[in-house]
C-alpha cells in the first residue's frame, strides 16, 4: 500500500484561560496538522505546534518542510514499511523537529488505522487511561492560590506551577499554593529557564527549608547552561528535571555525562517523533533517570500521540499532558478527552481523529 498524498492543515483555537510561563504568554493554540493519506484513502494525522520561544518552530516553517521536502520524499513509497519511512524522515532534514514529529506520528497513526487498532496498541500497550498533571500559569501568589484551589476542585491532584518570572517572589508563590491545597496534592515547579544558577539554588533551598513538599523542579536555568544546571543539581536535594536542555539523544547523553539533571521531560515536538522519544525513555531508564512525557501547547492530535506513548511505555512520574485541556473548543473531531485528571484515549483506530477544522472555520455546536 503506497502513500498517495501528504497534506497540511493550519489550525487555531482559543484557550479558556491564558497560558503564561517565564518564556511567553499565549491565549491561543496555533498549530499545523499533517495528514498522510494512503492509496486506499485512509488518513493518518500528526501535529507540529508553533512554539517560537521554545523550539523556534513556526507553522510556516513546518508547512514548508512538509510541503517541499518530507511530503515529496514520502509520496509513492510503501506505507507499510513504517520503520523505514520514519528513518527516512529522521535523516531528511536537520532541525525542524516538530515537522518531523508531525510526519512520524501521522505515519504511525496511519499504520494503526490500517491495522484497525488504537495507536497505543501499535506501540505495544493496552491502557486507554493516562493520568496527567495540570499547569498553573505564572502569576502572583494570590492568583496562583485561587487557581490551585479551582484545579483541585476540578479533580487534579498534580499541579505544575510556572515560576521563574521573579525569583524573589517564587518562594511565596509556592507557599501560597501549598497553603491553598493542603498536603494531599503533589506540587511540581517549572521555571522555564527563568533563574540564574544562584537564584535557582537560593529559591530551591528556601522551598526545602520551608518543608513545602515539592516533587521536582523543571528547567531552572538557561537551556544551554549545562554547567549551571549541573551546579544547581549538585547543591539541592529536590530532583531537577531537564526540559528545554534536552531535545534529542545527543542532548540527553550530554546531560547524563555531566550529571546535570535527575530526570528528563520527553516531548515529540522537541525530539522529532515516537522513535526518538522511545530511545530517550530507554536511555534515561538505563541511567537511572526519572522520566515524564510532555507536550507543547497543542491539540488532541499531538497530545493523543504523547499520551499513547505514555500508555505503552510508561514514565516514572505523572506526565504533563494537559495542553488540549486548555482549549475552549477542539479544532479536531475525535481524539482524546479529559476525565478530571485522566487523559482518555479513544478506543478507535489510530488516534481516533476523524476530521480537522481549518483556521477560520468555526466549530459545529
Ligand atoms: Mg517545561
Amino acid at each position: 500500500m503506497t502513500i498517495a498524498a501528504v497534506r497540511t492543515h493550519r489550525l487555531s483555537a482559543p484557550l479558556h484561560t491564558p497560558f503564561v510561563t517565564a518564556l511567553r504568554r499565549t491565549t491561543t493554540v496555533d498549530t499545523l496538522v499533517v495528514e498522510v493519506i494512503d492509496s486506499d484513502g485512509r488518513s493518518g494525522f500528526g501535529e507540529a505546534p508553533q512554539v517560537w520561544q521554545v523550539t523556534g518552530a513556526s507553522i510556516a516553517g513546518a508547512e514548508a518542510c512538509v510541503r517541499d521536502l518530507l511530503g515529496p520524499a514520502l509520496t509513492g513509497r510503501n506505507a507499510d514499511d513504517l520503520q523505514a519511512r520514519c528513518a527516512e524522515v529522521r535523516r531528511a532534514v536537520v532541525g525542524n523537529e516538530s515537522a518531523r514529529a508531525a510526519v512520524d506520528v501521522a505515519l504511525h497513526d496511519l499504520a494503526a488505522r490500517r491495522l484497525g487498532v488504537p495507536l497505543v496498541r501499535l506501540l505495544g500497550g493496552t491502557s486507554l487511561r493516562v493520568p496527567t498533571d495540570v499547569t498553573l500559569a505564572a502569576g502572583d501568589a494570590v492568583d496562583l492560590a485561587a487557581a490551585a484551589k479551582q484545579r483541585r476542585a476540578e479533580g487534579f491532584t498534580v499541579l505544575k506551577l510556572k515560576v521563574g518570572t521573579d525569583a524573589r517572589g517564587d518562594l511565596d508563590r509556592v507557599r501560597a499554593v501549598r497553603t491553598a491545597v493542603g498536603p494531599d496534592v503533589r506540587i511540581r515547579l517549572d521555571a522555564n529557564q527563568g533563574w540564574t544558577p544562584r537564584e535557582a539554588v537560593r529559591v530551591i533551598r528556601g522551598i526545602e527549608d520551608a518543608g513545602l513538599d515539592v516533587e521536582l523542579v523543571e528547567q531552572p536555568v538557561h537551556r544551554r547552561d549545562l554547567d549551571g544546571l549541573a551546579w544547581v543539581s549538585g547543591r539541592v536535594d529536590l530532583p531537577i528535571l531537564a526540559d528545554e536542555s534536552v531535545f534529542d539523544v545527543r542532548d540527553l547523553v550530554e546531560v547524563i555525562r555531566r550529571r546535570a539533571a535527575d530526570r528528563v521531560n520527553v516531548k515529540l515536538a522537541k525530539c522529532g517523533g515516537l522513535h526518538t522519544a522511545r530511545t530517550l525513555l530507554d536511555l534515561a531508564a538505563a541511567h537511572g533517570m526519572g522520566t515524564i512525557v510532555g507536550s507543547m501547547m497543542e491539540s488532541a492530535v499531538g497530545v493523543g500521540a504523547a499520551a499513547s506513548l505514555v500508555a505503552a511505555y510508561g514514565t516514572t512520574a505523572v506526565s504533563d499532558l494537559d495542553a488540549a485541556w486548555w482549549l475552549a473548543w477542539s479544532p479536531v473531531q475525535g481524539g482524546i478527552r479529559y476525565d478530571d485528571a485522566t487523559v482518555l484515549l479513544p478506543d478507535a483506530p489510530g488516534l481516533g481523529i476523524s476530521a480537522v477544522s481549518e483556521v477560520n472555520v468555526q466549530p459545529r455546536g
